[in-house]
């Protein structure tokens, strides 16, 4: 995978894609990634990338001209790669799209400052426009940065164990289930039992029930809107009458008293 972000401030990329899993993504040849300083295709001695709007009011507006010339040196770099504008008013950041985003070869990403860019270039250029959330930030490149790393944890040979990214939240429509490691005693507080067990049938049923738990607790959306499995319906199933019998046997539940439902 090519990325290459335009940006006014392309130090900030070098800084991520110097560390951590984007250093080892890069080491590793899963990806190249190169900034592309908008700045350097501004006209004048002073580089100016903005301009006040049309029709007045606050802020500035990113200048056509720089941003355009900009994209077209992208495509030289990437020549099939889409073009992904940041902003908020695009379509909401989901793990299903940072697979969709993965299985191109090349993307040319743009960071937006200011106001924005100026209408024309979006409508020229942009093939995709993405959010990250319904908040606003001073700049498209923490944008740019959570959707590099999305895709990049995807790439085969990026993450040391080829099974952790089918594992996380969202990947099977479900939360990720709980994760503990040594000691087995920490402030009181004991791993479960069956994760010291040894018993590998026993843990992977319990990672699924745990995952289906908190995918219940805390994202319910992601239940309503999937398929559940046979073994997840029986879990469902058995924690349905538990809870039940919970509020059955509940004191005030109103169980046992002639108007009580029983
Ligand atoms: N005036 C714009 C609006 O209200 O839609 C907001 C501009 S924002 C201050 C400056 C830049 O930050 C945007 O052009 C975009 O690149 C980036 N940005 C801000 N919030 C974002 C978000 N939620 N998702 C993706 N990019 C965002």
């Amino acid at each position: 995978m090519k990325f290459v972000v335009l940006t006014i401030f392309p130090e900030l990329m070098q800084a991520f894609w110097d560390n951590g899993i984007m250093r080892r993504a890069v080491d590793a040849g899963a990806i190249a990634a190169e900034a592309v300083n908008i700045r350097d295709f501004a006209e004048g001695r002073h580089k100016v990338t903005d301009d006040r709007p049309y029709g007045g009011g606050c802020g500035m507006v990113m200048k056509p001209e720089p941003l355009a010339a900009a994209v077209r040196a992208a495509r030289h770099k990437a020549p099939a790669a889409p073009v992904v504008l940041l902003t908020p008013q695009g379509r909401r950041f989901d793990q299903e799209m940072a697979q969709q985003l993965a299985a191109h070869p090349a993307l040319i990403v743009v960071c937006g400052r200011y106001e924005g860019i100026d209408e024309r270039v979006g409508e020229q250029f942009v093939d995709i426009e993405i959010s990250i959330g319904d908040f606003v930030l001073t700049g498209g490149e923490v944008a740019a940065m959570a959707v590099m790393d999305a895709v990049t944890r995807l790439l085969p040979g990026v993450l040391g164990n080829e099974d952790s990214a089918e594992q996380d939240s969202f990947c099977h429509q479900r939360l990720d289930h709980a994760h503990y490691t040594r000691p087995p005693e920490f402030e009181g507080r004991t791993v479960p039992e069956v994760l010291l067990s040894g018993h590998h049938d026993r843990i992977i049923q319990w990672r699924r029930a745990d995952a289906l738990l908190r995918t219940f607790a805390k994202r319910p959306d992601l239940l309503r809107a999937g398929t559940l499995s046979a073994e997840e319906m029986a879990l469902l199933r058995t924690w349905h009458r538990e809870i039940e019998r919970i509020i059955r046997s509940a004191p005030g539940s109103g169980a046992g008293s002639p108007s009580g439902g029983g």
